[in-house]
């Protein structure tokens, strides 16, 4: 491992300033995906920020009845939260269906928003991998792809994005505030993440130097009886195949209003707006939430050993909606 400088940050301007003013410096949360490109030669960082001892780690109510979390909140008291598990429990299930209870602990918002594809051959320096060398080839495709996207790949990268967290957060339209080196942003977290396209390199659209300072979730009354299912090779300390993140508002049989997100099937958290369309104003029912589920993955592009993640995610957004009905 290459000797790196430490510092400890004592205010969000400093650490933007100081990651800001060096290409090889990394802010350092709770390290735990971090530090593991560390140990595997991911990254040869130079320098590491770490901000854990910034004043960013509160939940608070706001005035128009939304949540701040903020970045440094660890997953353990966001996921214990009564403001999370009483307003939004699709946050609170996601968190606690990712990692163990030792690396939640550890874990931070900003954090687990930010971690990396957990593609082995992006974690595996002896392949090709143009995440982690562009211009080296995507060792995915022709290789071993189950664990791989449905939706939004690309010719150059087919890997999908690991945080539980952020498939809740994308459906229930939280937003991400950020303090970077050309100011302070509101970031939906629906366009944090990007699709691989020709820069698989680039996980999200935030800038060298920029610091994630809170998540905000807006206000959603019916988020009050949301959920996240996961479903994985195995019960606990696994990642997901498929996920779904929902909210559903049904009023005398007929949908208000819905919000789904999948996770396990793209290279961001991936937002089912076709699906949500074809629902708005339709019978609750399983027939449509199967036709609105194909609506959605009309769109999807299997690769040879992943197409079972097709039936699979129209199987858990049927019953994870039906499972919503009153
Ligand atoms: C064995 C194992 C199993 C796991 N299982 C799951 C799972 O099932 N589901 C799941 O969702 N996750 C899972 N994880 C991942 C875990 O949730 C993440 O490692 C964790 O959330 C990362 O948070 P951290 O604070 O430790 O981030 P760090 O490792 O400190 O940082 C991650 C990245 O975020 C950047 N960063 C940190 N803070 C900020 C900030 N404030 N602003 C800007 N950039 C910042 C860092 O520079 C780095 O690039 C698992 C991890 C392990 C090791």
């Amino acid at each position: 491992m290459r000797p790196f400088d430490y510092q400890r940050a004592t205010d969000a301007a400093g650490a933007v300033a100081a990651v800001a003013a060096r290409p090889d410096a990394r802010f350092l949360g709770g390290g735990t995906n971090l530090v593991d490109h560390l140990k595997l030669g991911l990254i040869e960082p130079g320098l590491l920020v770490d901000v854990t001892g910034l004043p960013l780690d509160g939940i608070s109510e706001r005035p128009d009845g939304g949540v701040t979390i903020g970045a440094l909140a660890r997953n353990s008291d966001t996921a214990a939260h009564p403001l999370l598990r009483e307003r939004y429990p699709a946050v609170a299930r996601a968190l606690l269906a990712g990692a163990s209870g030792q690396l939640r602990n550890a874990a931070t918002t900003a954090g687990n928003l930010l971690q990396r594809t957990r593609c082995g051959y992006f974690q595996d320096v002896g392949t090709a991998c143009n995440k982690r060398d562009p211009g080296s080839g995507c060792s995915a495709i022709g290789g071993l792809d189950r664990d791989m996207a449905i939706l939004g790949a690309s010719s150059r990268c087919v890997a999908t994005h690991p945080s539980d967290m952020a498939v809740a957060l994308a459906a229930l339209d939280a937003v991400v505030h950020t303090h970077g080196p050309s100011g302070r942003r509101s970031i939906p977290v629906t366009d944090l993440h990007r699709l691989p396209g020709d820069e698989p390199q680039r996980d999200t659209v935030l800038e060298h130097g920029e610091l994630i300072t809170s998540v905000e979730l807006p206000p959603l009354p019916f988020a009050t009886a949301s959920r996240y299912r996961k479903v994985r090779d195995r019960a606990s300390y696994a990642f997901a195949l498929v996920s779904v993140a929902a909210a559903l508002d049904v009023a005398g049989g007929t949908v208000r209003e819905v919000r789904v997100a999948l996770g396990g099937v793209a290279h961001k958290p991936w937002r089912a707006y076709r699906l949500e369309e074809a629902l708005r104003g339709r019978p609750a029912d399983a027939e449509r939430f199967a036709a609105a589920a194909d609506a959605e993955l009309s769109a999807a592009q299997p690769l040879p050993g992943n197409g079972f993640k097709v039936p699979l995610a129209r199987n858990v957004i049927v019953r994870l909606l039906l499972d919503l009905t009153p």
